[in-house]
């Protein structure tokens, strides 16, 4: 019997044979916290603002100091929409994170009916169609 003991053996996480997040190599660290369940924000040392989405220059002032930090994950609902028809059905929504960015995202394990605009809410990290981890929220 043999066993590889090549680290290269290790699965691969999705993103990293994902375009698009090979495309942004900037965001590399966006992707690999995402998958294993955490969830990064943008923090610029300049202007002491986070923003979104992760860039490597501050939208907010311009500067190139920017770092991540791990986000709360807890935010308030901004604005949501549930389009009556979809099939499978979605929850569209804006969540004000309490670091200060407003994310569009989706809304999971809720009925529409039963949100409220300035309810607090919790991040989800979940694989999207793509297969990469994106911040989706839920009632908190
Ligand atoms: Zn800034």
């Amino acid at each position: 019997m043999s066993q590889s003991t090549s680290a290269s053996a290790a699965p691969k996480a999705a993103f990293e044979s994902d375009p698009f997040a090979a495309a942004y190599p900037e965001t590399r660290e966006f992707w690999q916290a995402g998958a294993e369940g955490r969830f990064l924000l943008k923090v610029c040392d300049d202007c002491q603002r986070a923003h979104w989405y992760p860039r490597s220059m501050c939208p907010l002032c311009g500067s190139d100091k920017t770092r991540w930090v791990e986000a709360s994950g807890r935010g308030k609902l901004y604005a949501f929409s549930a389009p009556a028809k979809a099939e499978p059905p979605y929850i569209l929504a804006y969540v004000t994170l309490d670091e200060g960015p407003t994310i569009m995202t989706n809304i999971v394990d809720a009925d529409a009916a039963s949100l409220r605009i300035g309810q607090a809410v919790q991040v989800s990290m979940r694989a999207a169609a793509e297969g990469r981890m994106l911040p989706f929220f839920s009632p908190a």
